[in-house]
């Protein structure tokens, strides 16, 4: 989950930071946060968060949206009418892709992850179901097949950095020779050249694409339950390989049916009558309405445990929870006056002081009444 936090907070920089500074900022905290020296359990997540932040700031199209209008001017960079997808998704592999590490220089970036929300039906999580799910993706751009080099054309290898895609300078210092390695300005560290860009993609290897897929969604699945989707993210710039796609479950609740993990939970109104003679009920399941015998003499809040009606278990095949049904004995609130009448009479065969006429018992006995 991304968090609400200021992206400039996260990066412990001004609104008017340059991009000199908040590259800086992300280095130095990068190089503290990361999960690799951090054994912190709350580095990755920070992590994370601050990989975020840089990814956005540093992209000068994204910080003036997210200037303008916060987060909310992010979210709609996926394409126009695509419901909770957020665009930029869930960036984990960035870090390594990105411009801050070396070493994957030379070599093309991978495409960053992306998020997709999809909503199930409560009957559809504990089944299991097949969803089509369409979006807008940036793909393989198919007129240079994602090398970003027009067709016929080639690309060469970068002259100035000889293919590394990162270049060295030599420094003379009072502490004798200082070595700084930074990203061939010239081939953004790609380690090649393309002579005539694509003109469909522009030499970038990517273009907006339509996707139509098929998830397959396991029996057992709940609410805030991720599934990923390897290669089916974003493509990397001119040939990268494709992040991953992660579509968030989320399920629909379900009218008299409460879910806790693998267990359904039921809760039935019965009247006193109904407790004290017994009657048959009616419960809603998975797999349908079932009847269900309630016991003459029945308690409120007894439990009737039906067996293998839950949900699945995801990962334990075969293992399903069980519905339990609570019985809730109501009171009734309004009577007429005949049930009035017969309530009284079952309270004086039973020898009981209760109220009469809405009026105190005790206050008729004392006289009062
Ligand atoms: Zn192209
Ligand atoms: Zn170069």
């Amino acid at each position: 989950m991304a968090s609400d936090r200021d992206l400039y907070a996260v990066l412990g920089v001004e609104r008017g930071a340059t991009d000199a500074e908040i590259k800086r900022a992300f280095r130095r905290l990068a190089q503290q946060w990361h999960p690799d020296v951090n054994q912190d359990p709350a580095a990755q997540a920070r992590f994370k968060e601050i990989n975020e932040a840089y990814q956005i700031l540093s992209d000068p199209q994204r910080r003036q949206q997210y200037d303008r209008f916060g987060r909310a001017g992010l979210g709609g960079e996926g394409g126009a009418g695509f419901e909770g997808f957020s665009g930029f998704g869930d960036i984990f592999d960035a870090f390594f892709g990105g411009a801050a590490a070396g070493s994957r220089r030379g070599r093309p970036q991978a495409g960053p992850d992306l998020r997709y929300d999809l909503r199930i039906s409560f009957e559809e999580a504990v089944r299991g179901v097949e969803k089509e799910i369409e979006f807008t993706v940036l793909g393989r751009c198919d007129v240079c097949n994602g090398s970003g080099a027009a067709p016929g054309s080639d690309s060469s290898t970068c002259p100035e950095c000889s293919g590394r895609g990162e270049v060295q300078s030599v420094r003379q210092t009072m502490l004798g020779q200082m070595v700084n390695v930074s990203t061939c300005p010239r081939c953004r560290g790609d380690g090649r050249i393309i002579e005539k860009p694509c003109e469909r993609c522009k030499g970038d290897g990517r273009t907006e694409v339509r996707r139509k897929l098929v998830v397959s969604v396991p029996p057992g699945i709940d609410e805030g339950h991720q599934i990923r989707l390897s290669n089916e993210g974003e493509v990397g710039p001119r040939g990268g390989p494709a992040g991953s796609l992660y579509v968030a479950v989320h399920v629909a609740e379900h009218a008299t049916l409460r879910r806790e993990g693998t267990e359904l939970i039921h809760e039935a109104d019965i009247s006193i009558a109904q407790a004290a003679l017994g009657t048959r009920l009616t419960v809603p399941t998975i797999d349908g309405n079932e009847e269900l015998e309630i016991k003459p003499g029945t308690q409120p809040g007894t439990e009737i445990r039906l067996r293998g009606k839950g949900v699945p278990h995801l990962r334990r095949a075969g293992a399903r929870g069980d519905l339990h049904v609570f019985v809730n004995v109501a009171v009734p609130t309004k009577l007429s006056k005949r049930q009035r009448e017969l309530l009284e009479e079952l309270a004086r065969e039973t020898g009981e002081n209760v109220s009469t006429n809405g009026r105190g018992g005790i206050r008729e006995k004392l006289g009062l009444g």
